[in-house]
């Protein structure tokens, strides 16, 4: 069985096997979480990011997609890297926000991590509606640890009180 968590706080600061970053597609850093991981992890994370862009990701990473390195000085083992889709009025990106979760989990199956943090990827810059994102978040994440086992905890991380009661709601 994997215990689905949520805590309040930050998500540079959770021992972990695996965290991932709500990044953007260039893996070169940016705001809010990914800034926060850049700067707690250190250069050694950037470095990856570059050789990875330098080589396989020379396009980026595509929304939806998820990729691991090291995690520098964070109380993790690894980052992975996910970018989430722009909120949009025009078009349902859900199935690439709900991606997002899949593929990160794959990518820490792979790699063998055990423990997992998420943020609520997409509902900040992005302005993904919070309530929403929890939603997509739980029902992807609990569908997806039922089917791989390999898990023992994923750990829902979020920074604010809005954010905590939507996720509250639906777990
Ligand atoms: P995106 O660009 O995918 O929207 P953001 O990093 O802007 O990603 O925001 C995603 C969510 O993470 C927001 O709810 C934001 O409040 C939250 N957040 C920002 N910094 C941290 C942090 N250090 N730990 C946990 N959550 C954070």
């Amino acid at each position: 069985m994997t215990a689905i968590t949520l805590v309040r706080g930050d998500i540079t600061e959770q021992p972990v096997d695996a965290v991932v970053n709500a990044a953007n597609s260039t893996l070169l850093g940016g705001g809010g979480v990914d800034g926060a991981i850049h700067r707690k992890g250190g250069p050694e994370i950037l470095a990856e990011c570059r050789a990875l862009r330098a080589g396989r990701l020379g396009g980026g990473l595509p929304t939806g997609s998820a990729v691991a390195t090291s995690a520098g000085r964070l109380p993790a083992r690894w980052v992975i890297h996910t970018v989430g889709p722009v909120w949009s009025t025009k078009e349902d990106r859900s199935a690439l926000l709900e991606s997002c979760y899949r593929e990160s989990l794959q990518v820490a199956r792979d790699v063998g991590a055990r423990t997992v943090a998420f943020p609520a990827i997409s509902t900040g810059v992005y302005r993904w509606p919070k309530a929403d994102g929890a939603r997509r978040a739980v029902t992807t994440v609990r569908a997806k640890v039922a089917a791989a086992g390999a898990f023992d905890e994923v750990r829902f991380v979020v920074f604010d009180q809005d954010t905590h009661d939507a996720y509250q709601a639906v777990l």
